[in-house]
């Protein structure tokens, strides 16, 4: 599922083909992506919308217009942007949607799974929207050890699944939360408010450098994530942990090991990342 990397990939990629284009022909062709509201009716408002800028915040990508709406779409699963001249695209048999922009072009929705949502938002909507969903930016100035600290202060789940929690920090998911435990050092097991200071600035600087790297590589293509030109990310070639089971820690040399947290396949060191709690 793409994470904060992959979704600013497609970001960096799409924004100077898609701001100041205006969406000349809408066509959704799954009425679940706009679901509950009628994909016709979404298509029909859409067309005509000049877009001011494209953003991001978490994974989500926000598509921001001239009139003070915007389009927020989310890629869950499987979701993917291409673009092409208009009519070049291949044929694929789980295109979603399609925008005709005023230069030709086309921007094709692709997901396979049909989890991801295209949500169009009235001027004023968006940041609460957001804002009830989602915390703070990892990547941003202002973003410190302490805003982590505060929202990890009082829970008792495992901090794989804290920092799972979008509204932990935003953009974090299965890949990039091992990553970033294994550079902190932090058990995945461990409690999120029995890590100690030290460790919680370790996490923090390591959701930082795992995303960073992330972003670098332009993503990680595993199944489905594929830039808007077609082109795969690489951030899988440089995983420390993640879906590595029983190969060497590129620190210690102990093999990975793979446990379930959160419900989900977790990778860690065992000799890096010691589990404690209750203090030490
Ligand atoms: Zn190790």
């Amino acid at each position: 599922m793409p994470e904060l990397p992959e979704v600013e990939s497609v970001r960096l990629r799409l924004a100077p083909l898609l701001e100041g284009r205006r969406f000349d022909t809408v066509s959704i062709l799954d009425a679940r992506l706009t679901r509950p509201f009628d994909p016709r009716e979404v298509a029909a408002e859409l067309e005509g919308e000049r877009v001011r800028a494209l953003e991001r915040r978490g994974k989500y990508l926000i598509v921001r217009f001239e009139s003070g709406r915007s389009l927020l779409i989310h890629l869950r699963m499987t979701g993917s942007l291409r673009h092409g001249d208009g009519g070049t695209l291949p044929d694929d048999p789980y295109r979603r949607a399609v925008v005709r922009l005023d230069d030709g072009s086309d921007v094709a929705y692709r997901d396979v799974r049909r989890f991801g949502t295209w949500l169009l938002l009235e001027p004023g909507e968006l940041d609460p929207y957001l804002d009830a969903r989602i915390g703070e930016e990892p990547l941003v100035e202002s973003y410190r050890a302490r805003n982590l600290e505060a929202r990890l202060a009082g829970r008792r789940a495992p901090v794989k699944a804290a920092i799972l929690d979008q509204r932990t920090v935003a953009g974090v998911g299965n890949i990039y939360a091992d990553e970033a435990l294994w550079r902190a050092r932090v058990h995945p097991l461990t409690p999120a408010a029995e890590l100690s200071p030290d460790e919680v600035r370790a996490l923090h600087r390591g959701i930082r450098r795992a995303l960073q790297r992330g972003v670098a590589r332009q993503g990680s293509t595993l199944r489905d994530y594929v830039l808007p030109d077609g082109e795969s990310g690489s951030m899988q070639d440089e995983f420390k942990v993640y879906g590595r089971a029983g190969e060497p820690c590129a620190r210690c040399g102990t093999p990975i090991d793979k446990i379930r947290a959160a419900g989900r396949g977790t990778w860690y060191c065992p000799s890096c990342q010691r589990f404690h709690a209750n203090g030490r």
